[in-house]
Formats: C-alpha cells, sequence, structure tokens
C-alpha cells in the first residue's frame, strides 16, 4: 500500500512536471515554426536554403507532436467533487489504517454529531487521510497515537486576515492528531513544499503535503499545521460546506424568484 503511495505521489509529481515543460516547450516551439514559415515565404531562396529551412521546420513539427503527446500523459485527472459525508468516509477507513499502521499505534475517531456535508473529491480526502496517517507513524517510531476529529467549523473574518488565502465561512474540519516527534519550526515552514523531505532516500519523496495542499486548495478549503517538537503534530484540513439544494436554489438567483424583504 506504502508502495503504491509513493509510486503515485511520484507519478503525479511526474505528471505535473513534464505537464509544465512540455506546455512552456510547445510554445517556444511555436516560435521556431512560425519564423520558418516566415523565412520559407520570402522570395528568391535558393534550393538549397530552401531545403534547411524546410528540415527546421520538419523537425520542429516533430518536436511540437512529442510535446502534444507528453502534454497528454502530464494532464492531471481532474478532480470529481461530490457532496461527501467526512464522517462515514473516516469510519469507513479505519480498519484499513489500523492495519497500515500497525499495532503500535492507537487509532481514536473523534466525529462530530451533526456534521455538515463538505464539497470535495472523495478520492482525494481518502488519499489525504492516508497521506496524513503515513506521516504520522513515520513521526511516532516507538507507537503512540493518532486521532482523527471532525467538526463543523466557521472560519472567521480575523482567522482569514491572519492566515492568507482563506474565505471566512463555513468549512467540515478534519484534523488528524499525532503524538510523534513534532516538528522544527524550519520544517513546518517548509513542509508544504514539494520535494521537501526529512526522511532517507526511498522512504520519503516530500510530495505527501504538497499534494494535499493543492487538492485543499482547489477545492476552495485551507489547510494549517500545528506542530510542538516531542509532543506531537496535528494537521487541519478544512474542506467549504456543501450547499443545501435550498441553499443552492437560493445561491442562483432566479427571474422569477425574487428575494423576499
Ligand atoms: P514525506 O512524508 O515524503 O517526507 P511530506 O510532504 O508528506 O513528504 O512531508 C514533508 C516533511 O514534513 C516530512 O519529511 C517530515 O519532516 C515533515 N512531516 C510531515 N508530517 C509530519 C508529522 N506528522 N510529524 C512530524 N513531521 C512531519
Amino acid at each position: 500500500l506504502e508502495q503504491q503511495l509513493r509510486q503515485a505521489q511520484k507519478m503525479e509529481a511526474i505528471g505535473q512536471l513534464t505537464g509544465g515543460i512540455a506546455h512552456d516547450f510547445n510554445n517556444l516551439l511555436t516560435v521556431i515554426i512560425g519564423y520558418t514559415e516566415m523565412l520559407s515565404a520570402a522570395p528568391n531562396l535558393d534550393e538549397a536554403r530552401r531545403h534547411q529551412i524546410q528540415t527546421i521546420d520538419q523537425a520542429a513539427s516533430r518536436a511540437s507532436d512529442l510535446t502534444r503527446r507528453l502534454l497528454a500523459f502530464g494532464r492531471r485527472q481532474p478532480l470529481e467533487p461530490r457532496k461527501v459525508e467526512m464522517n462515514r468516509l473516516a469510519a469507513n477507513m479505519e480498519a484499513m489504517l489500523q492495519r497500515t499502521l500497525g499495532e503500535s499505534i492507537e487509532i481514536e475517531c473523534v466525529l462530530a454529531g451533526g456534521l455538515w456535508p463538505c464539497f470535495a473529491d472523495p478520492a482525494q480526502i481518502e488519499a489525504a487521510i492516508l497521506n496524513l496517517a503515513v506521516n504520522a507513524r513515520d513521526a511516532m517510531p516507538n507507537g503512540g497515537k493518532l486521532t482523527i476529529e471532525t467538526a463543523n467549523t466557521r472560519l472567521s473574518e480575523d482567522y482569514a486576515v491572519a492566515n492568507a488565502d482563506v474565505e471566512p465561512g463555513q468549512y467540515v474540519m478534519l484534523a488528524v492528531t499525532d503524538t510523534g516527534t513534532g516538528m522544527t519550526p524550519e520544517v513546518q515552514a517548509r513542509a508544504f513544499e514539494p520535494f521537501f523531505t526529512t526522511k532517507e532516500v526511498g522512504k520519503g519523496t516530500g510530495l505527501g503535503l504538497s499534494m494535499i495542499y493543492g487538492f485543499v486548495k482547489q477545492s476552495g478549503g485551507h489547510i494549517k499545521i500545528y506542530s510542538e517538537i516531542g509532543h506531537g503534530t496535528v494537521v487541519k484540513m478544512y474542506l467549504p460546506r456543501a450547499l443545501s439544494e435550498a441553499e443552492q436554489a437560493a445561491a442562483v438567483p432566479q427571474s422569477d424568484t425574487a428575494a423576499q424583504p
């Protein structure tokens, strides 16, 4: 399972890298192809020159074809956000997490009653929880406790001011807490960076948290780490509350349903 997780992280990163490079490279090729076309249209070209320009044009076109294929390979799987009952999703994962983390780690789920549904891709939420749990286990080599907690949360204007990129509003919070080594402020500051890892080669890719960050941001959510050396770490993930059908209807104003005072 871990092997699969690491493999998925690597493929995702390779996809992003190749996608980015292919995109930029294709723009450069467009310039080359554009100018060779202009050159070949010039009057009084001798046969040798025309052949040279044609050769440049053919090579550039082949390269362009290659980058198109790379782009197709690197294209990210689109997110499939849906209304998700986070409690049910977390509860369904508990047995699998216990098997993955081993007996030395106790798992507790503290699931809030009356939890709002959230709106996000359930497969990505599961991947995020698994990533966070594996990180927690790595931080507890001598065993410990992993707590998964959910809560309805209102992120206030004040909180949004104190934390970049947060929209104040209603969120479903999922917190993953461990009693592990904790992070130094330096590690905490860099934890979301792609490829940042403190783990030995082959154990960490440094992509887990950066992927979670990307997913949460794309979902209109927010993520925050609280950590204390020697005590442990809490990662809090906030996903937007899914609107009820009535609220959804209200959010899309219709011409025949004028708002009542
Ligand atoms: P990886 O786990 O492959 O190193 P991540 O992006 O998931 O990549 O994590 C980056 C770094 O953040 C880790 O190498 C580790 O130093 C730190 N980290 C992440 N989660 C925890 C945790 N629960 N406790 C302590 N440190 C953590």
